[in-house]
């Protein structure tokens, strides 16, 4: 079966064709500046006779956008004969709220969830639904499925999930943690098995997401316990362009020494704090680490408080866990950062942890970078969160097949 995944941004909107249960992609592509006369969609064909295409268009609004994207995968790519061959749509879909544990098949009710939960997530989930709707228009018979970043975190018990705020708040406006990342935690932690060649249901694993955004999961007996992100993605360790944890209190002193708005303060911490913010250059750690290299103080602080700040995050898991077994790196600075893993592994020798140091600076792909005597085994595994959608949408709608004979 053919499977398109989908994540739908705001104004982007990102795909991946898959061919299961091979799992093979056929396709990829992504379209940016949705809503603009200069969007720039590309798109990759795999293969030997793979080829790739980038062109700047006319995109008005999302429907627009999946025309074009149905139209890559059949018409200019070849990938398909026509859209008849797409067997199910599988959608990133950011906030869940309480409501999904696991994925689901889209129906008019878990339509109505997502837009119920936009409120905890208004940039995301009013382009997680566009995209749903925009494909209920287009291909109106294809069963969709809605991936969740927040479900694998359900499992959070309440003692971790709540906030040490009044309980009312919980109860009538559901302020609580919800965490993210959830189907990247979820796809590297099932990979761990394959790696240690252990029962993933016996570990104490520490999962470190280390993209733009980052954030850091417990995972006891395969499900997630704690998270460092909250009911929103700010929380939790510093990021690119994201503070992380904060004294609440800064919001009153700051906006009135500053005069800002509360929009405008939210935004200080979402888009020009974190590495950006401190080193005054940019958020992208590539960036960072260069000018670090070069001499610039401020870098190299940037550098050494986001370290720490993931760092002490580990600490707490330990402490939450009693223990850890495999600690994991993933996502754009997790796999692609030797220097940030080995500053964090350095100051965790009180654990037995000990990193195979050539292992760490070489190699790509999944890999183990501790010794074989270090007491935890120390990992990189990729993410792939389009792999893991495509697979629960196989799932679910194979489910719905052989219900359907
Ligand atoms: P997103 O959260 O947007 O999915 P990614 O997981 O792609 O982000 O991560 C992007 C981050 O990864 C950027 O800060 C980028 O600088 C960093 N990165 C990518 N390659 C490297 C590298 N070789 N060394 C250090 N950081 C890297």
């Amino acid at each position: 079966m053919n499977i398109l995944v989908l994540n739908c941004g705001s104004s982007s909107l990102k795909y991946q064709l898959f061919r299961m249960p091979e799992e093979n992609v056929l396709i990829r592509g992504g379209i940016e500046k949705i809503g603009s006369d200069d969007a720039v969609h590309s798109f990759k064909t795999e293969g030997p006779e793979g080829g790739e295409s980038v062109s700047t268009v006319q995109i008005l609004d999302h429907r627009e956008a999946l025309s074009l994207v149905l139209q890559a995968v059949t018409h200019d790519s070849g990938v398909l004969a026509g859209v008849e061959e797409i067997t199910a749509v599988g959608h990133r879909v950011v906030h869940g709220g309480e409501q999904f544990a696991l994925s689901t098949l889209v129906t008019e009710e878990v339509k109505a969830a997502i837009r119920a939960n936009a409120e905890l997530a208004p940039l995301h989930n009013p382009a997680n639904l566009q995209g749903i709707e925009a494909i209920e228009d287009v291909l109106p018979r294809v069963p969709q499925v809605a991936v969740f970043d927040t479900a694998f975190h359900q499992s959070m018990p309440p003692e971790h999930y709540l906030y040490p705020i009044p309980y009312v708040l919980y109860q009538r406006h559901k302020v609580r943690r919800y965490g993210f990342h959830g189907t990247s935690h979820r796809y590297v932690s099932s990979r761990v098995p394959f790696l240690v060649h252990r029962d993933l249901m016996n570990l104490r694993v520490i999962s470190c997401h280390i993209g733009n955004g980052a954030s850091v999961t417990a995972i006891q007996n395969g499900r997630s316990i704690d998270t460092s992100m909250g009911m929103t993605p700010l929380e939790g360790v510093m990021m690119g362009t994201r503070s992380g944890d904060l004294d609440p209190s800064l919001q009153e002193y700051i906006t009135r020494k500053e005069e800002l708005t509360q929009e405008e303060f939210l935004s200080m911490l979402n888009r020009h704090s974190g590495l950006f913010g401190i080193s005054g250059l940019s958020g992208d750690m590539r960036k960072i680490t260069e000018a670090r290299a070069k001499g610039s103080a401020r870098s190299a602080l940037a550098f050494d408080m986001y370290e720490y700040r993931i760092r002490k995050y580990i600490g707490a898991y330990v402490a939450a866990m009693n223990g850890v077994d495999v600690l994991l790196f993933t996502a754009g600075v997790g796999e692609n950062s030797p220097l940030l893993r080995r500053k964090i592994c350095d100051h965790l020798t009180y654990l037995g942890l000990e990193l195979d140091v050539q292992a760490n600076e070489s190699a790509k792909g999944e890999r183990i970078i501790s010794t074989p005597s270090s007491r935890v085994t120390v990992c990189v595994i990729p993410t792939n969160e389009e792999l893991m959608i495509a697979r629960d949408t196989q799932l679910l709608v194979s489910g719905l097949e052989s219900w359907r004979k």
